[in-house]
């Protein structure tokens, strides 16, 4: 039996023009770090689940993408971290909102997904990974001037009241993942900051199981990035979801419609899904979006604005 792996690290990407080489092959070698990680699950017969988990902390760990260490600020300047994880096999999910202090957040969702609780948030889910033993880090390690940096900007916008000019990669981004393992399991997992400057308590889609994040072995898992609130109100998972499963559509005509149809009305971002026969599909609506793809052969393909993979 195949297995596949496909992986995004946000829909809001640096403008080519401000790209530089040296930081395009770094955000390449980011995606491919992840992509490996979890190839190595699933090459030793593990599970989706598991693959999904070890992506994300791959891209939670590196300062590129805004999840776990390198994630965007509030408006207040704190870490308020978001994520979310879904097993297919069972429709099992776990998810936290709004915590800070477990060093992986998706390691955070994981344990949510063990228990016999769906969604945890702020103090209690803190708590409850304390309980749980999970890796604890002080509020310093998700710091990176470039997203503190976004964030004074922002802020002096507001108060200027000057138009948004700024990158999607200064605004927002996300990590996620998507898996069919060996086994023919399907699995997703989602984890972010948030947006830059965002309200303190505002959630973002990954831990709104439907929204940003969706695993179902009889349809397909999708992990997503863009402007949350659109994915929210839309519930852009469940509804590609429900496309394959209502009116027979392939994961492909069912994803790449559903973006499509966002960008129309304003939602930006993308996502990447994969079915339970290994199909993948990475659309987005948006100038670029960091992702990748690995299946058996173990080669880690990863591509960031609209050009074809390459290895
Ligand atoms: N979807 C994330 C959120 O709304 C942000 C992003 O993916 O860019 O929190």
């Amino acid at each position: 039996m195949s297995f596949v792996l496909a992986i995004h690290g946000g829909a809001g990407t640096i403008r080519r023009s401000t790209m530089t080489p040296e930081l395009e092959a770094a955000y390449h070698a980011g995606l491919r770090r992840a992509l490996l990680a979890g190839h190595k699950v699933l090459a030793g017969g593990g599970s989706a689940l598991d693959a999904v988990t070890e992506a994300v902390v791959a891209l939670e760990d590196d300062a590129l993408f805004n999840a776990g260490h390198g994630a965007v600020y509030t408006s207040a300047g704190k870490h308020e971290l978001d994520a979310g994880i879904m097993d297919g096999s069972d429709l099992n999910a776990g998810a936290v909102v709004g915590i800070l202090g477990p060093r992986s957040p998706i390691r955070a969702a994981r344990a949510v997904l063990e228990s016999e609780h769906v969604l945890l948030h702020g103090r209690g889910a803190e708590d409850f990974c304390r309980q749980a033993g999970l890796e604890f880090v002080p509020a310093a390690y998700f710091h990176t001037e470039r997203r503190w940096q976004a964030l004074q900007d922002e802020l002096e916008r507001r108060r200027q009241l000057a138009a948004d000019t700024r990158d999607d990669a200064d605004k927002h981004g996300t990590v996620g993942a998507v898996a069919r393992d060996s086994h023919g399991n399907l699995a997703a997992a989602t984890s972010t900051g948030g947006m830059t400057a965002k309200a303190p308590g505002r959630v973002g889609d990954p831990p709104v199981f439907g929204a940003g994040t969706w695993a179902d072995n009889a349809t397909c898992a999708i992990s997503a990035t863009g402007h949350g609130e659109w994915f929210i109100r839309h519930a852009v998972a469940h509804d590609i979801a429900s496309r394959m499963k209502y009116l027979g559509e392939s994961l492909t005509v069912a994803s790449e419609k559903v973006v499509a149809d966002l960008g129309v009305i304003g939602g930006s971002g993308g996502l990447v899904a994969v079915d339970h026969a290994g199909n993948v599909s990475l659309p987005f609506n948006s100038a670029g979006m960091y992702r990748g793809v690995i299946g058996v052969d173990g080669r880690a393909l990863s591509a960031i604005y609209r050009e074809e993979l390459v290895a």
